[in-house]
């Protein structure tokens, strides 16, 4: 069973593919990763890849399908699962293209459904560590003291990229992209949207567990 887990920036696809990955052995495959790691080898698609991700650029679809073909050309066994990838309607007929290759197709697509107020807020607020990267959020995770590291006592910064207004148009441009492949799913009857406004993890992964166990039980029959 092969899936892909989609959803807008904030909306919590590494963490459910982190979960799944682990609960069903399948090879995690986030576009992101193989971005930075290509970065870090300055291969030549990474050193393509790097002026578009330090300007916080969309990366153009070529660069991001050849890397994306490589990964899924070195794994044969494991179920995979995709993560930040199909990010617009291109990937997604290429990835169908690319997996048909290898004898394979998506089996499931999950879309995490999360209403923007909620990601604007989830985003915005969240604070990091100058020094060693500590993840906090002022609403959902504070630190003890305001705008302090619990871990080392450094102060707390806000990413350039979590700023509201870059996050705002982020995730509008984000949506107009998605809602293409969460109709070209749809029109393939292979996707089931979640629930992810205003809910726990836990509530979430729930549903996200429920969706992969209703596939594979449809698959018995
Ligand atoms: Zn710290």
């Amino acid at each position: 069973m092969n899936l892909v887990i989609l959803g807008l920036p904030g909306a919590g696809k590494g963490t459910h593919a982190q979960r799944l990955k682990e609960e069903l052995q399948m090879c995690h495959l986030s576009s992101g990763e193989v971005l930075k790691r290509a970065i870090q080898q300055e291969t030549e698609a990474g050193n393509k890849a790097r002026t578009y991700v330090t300007s916080g650029d969309l990366v153009p679809d070529r660069i991001v399908i050849n890397l994306m073909a490589d990964e899924i050309s070195k794994y044969n066994e494991p179920p995979l699962l995709f993560d930040g990838f199909p990010r617009t309607l291109r990937q997604a007929h290429r990835l169908d293209e690319i997996m048909k290759k290898h004898d394979k197709f998506i089996d499931l697509s999950i879309y995490l459904e999360v209403k923007k107020d909620n990601l604007l807020k989830r985003i915005s607020g969240r604070r990091i560590c100058s020094r060693e990267g500590t993840v906090y959020h002022i609403d959902f995770n504070p630190p003890q003291e305001d705008g302090i590291c619990d871990r080392c006592g450094a102060p707390l910064l806000q990413r350039e990229d979590d700023k509201q207004e870059i996050v705002k148009k982020r995730i509008e441009e984000s949506e107009k992209r998605i809602s293409k492949i969460v109709k070209y799913y749809q029109e393939k009857n292979i996707l089931k949207k979640i629930n992810g406004t205003d809910r726990s993890p836990d509530q979430v992964h729930g549903d996200v567990q429920k969706a992969v166990h209703s596939y594979l039980e449809q698959l018995k029959h």
